[in-house]
């Protein structure tokens, strides 16, 4: 008897969609724990956008997004997860395995991590460049407005609550609609009111930025300047929820994928992690919920101890049917145990 009588026969143990903190956290895990794993990814998302990385202990703020990707990129590979550049259209549920469609190519998996992430919804122009003015993370960029002038861009409540937390940092704090009518309930509107925030109703029409690239001032239609150092816009998110909608997975209200505490959705086989899923959009965050997501995938597909009932049916565990690891992933933790496989720290 071989494990394939009781678990089909598939390209890879895990395929993960989506390459950003999140989905590498959760490949790292399932490599390092036995399975064989892809991950696709199509490329920038959110993480790749930060220009220094803040709120992640042991990497230094100068880091970018893009460099602090390619090293956990380099990581994971080197423990011998496969890592494919692309874009996955669809999923398809075969009962006991997946079907992935990467660009024009179909491998199949018995497990999918959702790790698809969300883009914010950008305002209009003019804008000063993100990092530099324009910031999309409270819990990164607050520490840098402390006593500085900020500006939260929006009209509903989320801009309004935005712009109230700001003042445990700042005491300058303005609230720029641009010409749209505030859609925040009256009884935001009330708790503003009584907050020391101006509400201006102007759009923007020109900024001045500094030689650092940063913004200085944003000018208004009806001429007035007014000094900032940056600012948060609040026009909500598009999560990238498509492919756990086509599989049929619960999706909250919100748009995000219901989970439970180790990354399970709805669907048997089936995970999501980072910020398609509720909670706070942090690096750390999706790294906890990639690492849990993993750890579970492994717990689901190992296949040993074999329990009472499949040695009933299947019979004892025999000696040549371990150990479970794929031969490539044991060549592979073997080479990189005798340092034959170059690790990014050795770089
Ligand atoms: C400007 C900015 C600065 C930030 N700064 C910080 C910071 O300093 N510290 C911090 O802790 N957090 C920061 N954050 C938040 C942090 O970036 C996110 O919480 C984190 O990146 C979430 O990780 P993720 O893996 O879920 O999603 P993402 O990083 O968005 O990665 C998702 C990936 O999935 C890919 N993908 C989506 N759909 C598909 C598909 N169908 N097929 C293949 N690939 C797909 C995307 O292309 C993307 O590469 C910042 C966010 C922004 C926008």
């Amino acid at each position: 008897m071989t494990d394939s009588d009781i678990q089909p026969d598939t390209d890879y143990d895990v395929a993960v969609v989506g390459g950003g903190p999140a989905g590498l956290t959760a490949a790292l895990y399932t490599t390092r724990l036995g399975l064989d794993t892809l991950i696709v990814n199509r490329g920038g998302g959110r993480a790749a956008m930060m220009q220094d990385t803040h709120n992640v202990i042991g990497v230094t703020e100068d880091t970018s997004g893009v460099e602090f990707l390619q090293t956990a990129q380099a990581q994971v590979e080197a423990y011998g997860a496969t890592y494919q550049r692309g874009f996955v259209s669809d999923v398809d549920d075969e009962g006991d395995h997946f079907t992935l469609h990467v660009d024009d190519e179909a491998l199949t998996t018995k497990q999918v991590v959702l790790a698809t992430g969300f883009s914010d919804a950008e305002p209009d122009p003019p804008l000063p460049p993100t990092g530099r003015g324009l910031h999309y993370c409270l819990h990164c960029d607050a520490y840098m407005f402390v006593d500085e002038s900020v500006y939260v861009m929006g009209h509903g409540d989320s801009a309004a609550y935005v712009a109230m937390i700001m003042l445990n940092f700042t005491d300058e704090v303005d609230l720029l609609t641009r010409g749209d009518d505030p859609t925040w309930s009256e009884e935001t509107d009330r708790m503003l009111r009584a907050h020391p925030i101006d509400v201006i109703h102007e759009d923007i029409t020109g900024m001045t930025r500094g030689d650092d690239g940063w913004l200085e001032s944003f000018e208004f239609e009806d001429g007035t300047v007014r000094e900032y150092r940056g600012g948060f816009p609040m026009y909500g998110s598009n999560y990238n929820n498509e492919l756990a909608i086509d599989l049929g997975c619960d999706v909250n209200d919100d748009g995000t994928v219901a989970v439970d505490d180790h990354g399970r959705t709805s669907v048997d086989g089936v995970y999501a992690v980072g910020d398609i899923v509720p909670g706070h959009n942090q690096i750390p965050v999706a790294m906890g919920q990639g690492a849990k997501a993993g750890i579970a995938a492994h717990m689901d597909l190992r296949p040993f101890p074999r329990s009472v009932e499949d040695i009933e049916q299947y019979g004892s565990v025999d000696a040549d049917e371990v150990p479970a690891v794929s031969q490539s992933l044991r060549e592979t933790a073997r080479a990189f145990r005798e340092g034959e496989v170059e690790s990014p720290a050795d770089d």
